[in-house]
């Protein structure tokens, strides 16, 4: 699974509300705001941050107040004819462009080429969102290149892009950039109980775990991850300490079918990372308040015996790189693979390796 399938998986309703609403990102409001209010509008935005922070929101309130009839305050008035059919989903000026499979292809490129030629019917502003931009083939990104040269009067493109470092340069330096922060945990808290209606435990795991994403944090409060969450520390704790084929061979089949793989496999990470944390809250404080999963805290102070400081930090870092490695186009069960050692590798008790270092 790449970056954009699972940008797609997280975001697939988009959300339309004011600029103002989106949770948690006053300093891109503010900015996007501020350069609306000049009416030196660039032609080209870069929204930079992870999924599930309101990047696409934004783009579609920014084609909102671009194309209102009455805008208010800064914010589409909700009631005109523009911000009813971009609230219905039916504005035919915004344009949506995202990785179909794995990549966005040239075909895709030229077709909004196509598109951007014509003036727009509707409203005074066309916006086309181009969603992780890193998913453009290379092909597909030099073609964009020269779209992004000069886009017809009437046009705003906004790419969004999880790390710009995936861009052409090129491509970068001519886009006004706008950085998304992660979304602090205690608003998404707050959202998720109001929202959700979950209980303030879950809440609490949930926004500790979603990295500052509402995306992924609404897929896992409507998802099974809360019930999947004790499967998958039970197998964090098996995979310590059984011996090495037989730990790679259940991780496998705890993340399961062939088609989900790539979304279990984020759940499964995440779950062992709350777990790693909270070993490190008790390994640094001895106490439990803090705990991510505080219904396993006595197991969790029965296997942090098993770890040192440095073994937690390194666990850490594998599975950070895990994550990382999972939105490439990488092989899944050799990734899964590779964590199970290096996890197992990193602890005092080291199933087959260290029983055979005790027999005589
Ligand atoms: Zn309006």
């Amino acid at each position: 699974m790449n970056q954009g399938e699972r940008e797609a998986k997280i975001a697939q309703k988009p959300t339309v509300i004011p600029l103002s609403q989106i949770l948690g990102q006053e300093k891109a409001v503010d900015f996007l705001k501020q350069v609306i209010a000049r009416e030196k509008i660039p032609h080209a935005y870069l929204f930079v941050g992870v999924p599930g922070i309101g990047k696409t929101t934004a783009a579609i309130a920014l084609a909102q107040i671009l194309n209102c009839e009455n805008p208010d305050n800064g914010e589409g008035c909700g009631r005109c004819r523009s911000c009813r059919q971009i609230k219905s989903g039916n504005f035919p000026e915004l344009v949506f462009i995202e990785a179909e499979g794995r990549y966005i292809k040239i075909e895709q490129i030229r077709d909004l080429d196509h598109v951007l030629g014509f003036k727009p019917l509707v409203g005074k502003y066309r916006v086309s969102v181009i969603r992780q931009a890193e998913t453009m083939t290379e092909e597909a990104a030099n073609a964009f290149l020269k779209t992004l040269e000069e886009p017809p009067p009437g046009n705003m493109l906004v790419l969004t892009v999880t790390d710009p470092r995936d861009l052409l340069p090129t491509i970068v330096s001519r886009c006004q950039k706008v950085a998304f922060r992660p979304i602090p945990a205690h608003l998404i808290k707050k959202w998720l109980v109001a929202e959700k209606r979950l209980s303030e435990g879950d809440a609490t795991a949930v926004a500790r775990i979603c990295n500052g994403s509402l995306g992924r944090a609404k897929e896992i409060a409507e998802g099974e991850f809360l019930r999947k969450r004790k499967e998958y520390i039970k197998g964090i704790i098996d995979v310590v300490q059984d011996p090495p084929l037989d730990s790679i061979e259940k991780v496998i089949q705890l993340v399961g079918r062939e088609s989900k793989k790539g979304y279990e496999a984020l759940d499964l990470l995440a779950i062992w990372k709350s777990w790693y944390r909270d070993l490190m809250v008790i390994k640094t404080t001895g106490g439990d308040s803090f705990l991510i999963n505080k219904d396993f805290s006595g197991e969790l102070k029965k296997v942090s015996k098993n770890f040192t400081i440095e073994m937690l930090i390194n666990s850490l870092f594998l599975i950070d790189q895990a994550e990382r490695d999972l939105t490439g186009s990488r092989n899944l069960d050799l990734m899964l693979e590779n964590i199970v050692l290096g996890l197992k590798s990193l602890s005092l008790e080291r199933g087959e390796i260290s029983s055979s270092i005790r027999t005589p």
